[in-house]
């Protein structure tokens, strides 16, 4: 261990050693051996040699240019410096936030590195890989990090696109040279971990049949990873490799999968409303946030949000309120940042008062019906602000992640796409292209549900998009009589949801012509803003939702209110 440890330092630190022993022997030597000699013959000496100096710095720097270019065939198969030590990694378990589920997967990880001696007693199977999956900017990158840092052993990390170059051969000798390395931490320090992130790059599916040769290179490289990988069984040297990706693990070569290779797998997911909280609070602790900002509100309004998203959107949030020369962020400028990031920034266009005043119902039909009629989502922003192609916009998000959507929910959908035509058609009798869109999305979930999803009134259940149709070479074995009810069914969905949204569109006149108004007077609207306006007209916000894992504090989700 002692003598595996000294060789590493050399192996690290040779540079240094050589200059001293050079400096030693070149200088230290040669003064202390003319401090004997005359005055005369000291100078002779120390001038002939201080002439000769440039010529003899220039044939060193050939002769070592040389031996570089011999030893490293030009630079091509350098590893990006990477190497990082577990102990100035020093991420614990307790820095990550929320992905609890990961995190109880990756504790056990660290008692099979720790526990390496006893599990080989017993002779149980030796970690070698695992996997991460998941979107990105999830934590992968930092859970790995704290597996080492619990398991207190080196990390070297690196990413797949590193192993990519054109040169054959190159990826493959960067992935042996990385084992190398590994495997003199893991001489000197019993274990050592190492993290390829984005592994889908270098290990999706091998191509066999290519005429040009063009893939032969990334073959090359997995081959190496795979060699390197069944090499891991030494006794001696621990390591534990940690592929992240973000797709799922079907793109993979399967022989990366199998027993011995990445045969663990750790999902992390989008974190949870509890956890964006806690994201929340730990980012805002890094900028200067208005003490009276609401944090749980914001992890209410951040739904399906990443913690990397959630950091840029403090940080654009900070560059808000710079541009507004405000010392403290406050939750409009959280609110400009989301917007900004999610809906793009505002430009606009010269339009006439009565183009305008369409914009403004149609967005205040869409406001109305998702309001009043939607049962899961919440308006987050009505505006006439044009931005990126659309004229204006009532963006909602879910009060709650949903992994499903049921029947009502689509129909909620459908109401709302309608709603900016139903509005346009009460007020003026006629109908804009604006709309064009709002047909699309409408149309497309109601054909979803009834070709897909079994949803329709008259019976029909079954996926029916599976069948071959239209000019396949299996030919039609849709009827045309079927094909009939079912986009008769579609039809009647979208009827039955105008029907319903003319008739509460036309029940809250009122409401529809007073948020127009609001919304030329003011461009845009914000939450508050909306809910005050409807509380006027005796209408309060659906109750929000119990987290869950908490006592529920009011009922799940409410049934939609009846128009
Ligand atoms: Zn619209």
């Amino acid at each position: 261990m002692l003598w595996a440890k000294f060789r590493l330092f050399l192996q690290r630190n040779w540079l240094w050693v050589a200059i001293i022993v050079g400096f030693t022997v070149a200088v230290l030597i040669p003064v202390w051996y003319m401090s004997g000699m005359e005055e005369s013959v000291r100078r002779y000496i120390v001038g002939i040699n201080v002439a000769s100096l440039p010529w003899g710095i220039l044939q060193t720097l050939v002769f070592v240019g040389f031996l570089y270019l011999l030893q490293y065939g030009g630079g091509f198969a350098q590893l990006k410096k990477s190497k990082i030590d577990a102990s100035s990694v020093k991420v614990r378990f307790t820095d990550v936030i929320g992905l609890a589920e990961a995190k109880r997967e990756a504790w056990e990880m660290v008692q099979l590195i720790k526990d390496r001696a006893a599990l080989k007693r017993v002779g149980g199977k030796i970690l070698h890989g695992m996997l991460m999956i998941g979107p990105p900017g999830c934590g992968k990158t930092m859970l790995a990090k704290a597996i080492a840092t619990e398991a207190g052993v080196p990390f070297l990390s690196t990413a797949g696109s590193e192993f990519v170059e054109v040169f054959v051969g190159v990826g493959a000798s960067r992935v042996r040279k990385l084992f190398k390395q590994a495997r003199q931490y893991a001489q000197a320090y019993g274990s050592c971990i190492i993290f390829i992130d984005e592994l889908e790059v270098v290990g999706k599916q091998r191509v066999f049949m290519d005429a040009f040769g063009g893939s032969s290179e990334s073959n090359s490289t997995l081959n190496q990873l795979l060699v390197e990988m069944d090499g891991l069984t030494d006794d001696k040297c621990h390591i534990v490799v940690i592929g992240a990706m973000n797709a799922r693990e079907e793109v993979l070569d399967p022989a990366l999968l199998r027993p011995g290779r990445f045969d663990r797998t750790i999902s992390i997911g989008r974190p949870n409303l509890a956890e964006r909280q806690e994201i929340f609070e730990y980012y805002s602790r890094k900028v200067h946030l208005d003490p009276a900002v609401d944090l749980a509100r914001l992890a209410r309004k951040a739904v399906y949000k990443t913690p990397a998203e959630i950091e840029n959107i403090l940080k654009e949030a900070a560059l808000v309120a710079v541009r507004g020369r405000r010392e403290l962020i406050n939750y409009k400028d959280i609110s400009t940042a989301i917007e900004r990031i999610e809906l793009g920034v505002a430009h606009r266009l010269t339009m006439s008062p009565r183009e305008r005043e369409m914009v403004a119902y149609h967005e205040a039909g869409h406001l109305i019906v998702l309001y009043l009629l939607h049962p899961t989502d919440d308006v987050f922003k009505a505006s006439i602000i044009q931005r990126a192609g659309s004229l204006g916009v009532v963006h909602h998000i879910p009060r709650e992640e949903l992994h499903l959507s049921d029947r009502e929910r689509l129909l909620g959908h459908i109401k709302t796409s309608l709603g900016g035509y139903a509005a346009e058609r009460l007020r003026y009798g006629v109908t804009t292209s604006g709309v064009s869109a709002d047909f699309a999305n409408a149309m497309t979930i109601a054909h979803e549900m009834i070709w897909r999803l079994g949803m329709g009134g008259d019976g029909l259940i079954g996926d029916f998009s599976v069948i071959p149709s239209g000019r396949t070479h299996e030919g039609d074995q849709l009827s045309e009589a079927l094909k009939e009810r079912l986009n008769n069914e579609t039809q009647r969905i979208l009827q039955d949801c105008y029907r319903e949204v003319e008739a509460l569109l036309r029940a809250e006149a009122r409401i529809l012509d007073r948020f127009a108004a609001e919304l030329l007077r003011r461009e845009e609207l914000d939450y508050d803003e909306i809910v005050s306006v409807f509380m006027e007209y005796g209408k309060p916000p659906r109750p929000i939702p119990a987290a869950p894992g908490t006592a529920p504090a009011a009922p799940p989700l409410p049934a939609p209110p009846a128009a």
